[in-house]
């Protein structure tokens, strides 16, 4: 089965979550049960294709991201994924 990254709007973590099925599948979150789940490319890929962007980049921006902690925080995947804006609500 596989093994899906999500962040949680509820509790504002990042979470796996095993899918039994892709289609219809709806995620919970296993920390508080919240069901505003983002979906996330897996860590793998986010590494790949973080590095060869780096690659592309000005090297005083490596050290900005090594500053940045780069095993994602969740702000910065907010930020990245632009998670804020499809969810957002006019709660705020
Ligand atoms: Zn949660």
């Amino acid at each position: 089965m596989p093994l899906y990254e999500y962040a949680c709007h509820d509790c504002r973590k990042i979470v796996s979550v095993l899918a039994r099925r892709i289609e219809g599948f709806e995620p919970r979150c296993p920390e508080c049960g919240g069901s505003r789940l983002e979906r996330l490319i897996s860590r793998f890929a986010f590494h790949q294709s973080f590095q060869s962007k780096l690659e592309q980049l000005d090297p005083k921006y490596e050290k900005m991201v090594d500053a940045s902690n780069p095993d994602l925080s969740f702000d910065s995947l907010v930020k990245k994924y632009r998670l804020d804006r499809p969810i957002t609500k006019s709660d705020q």
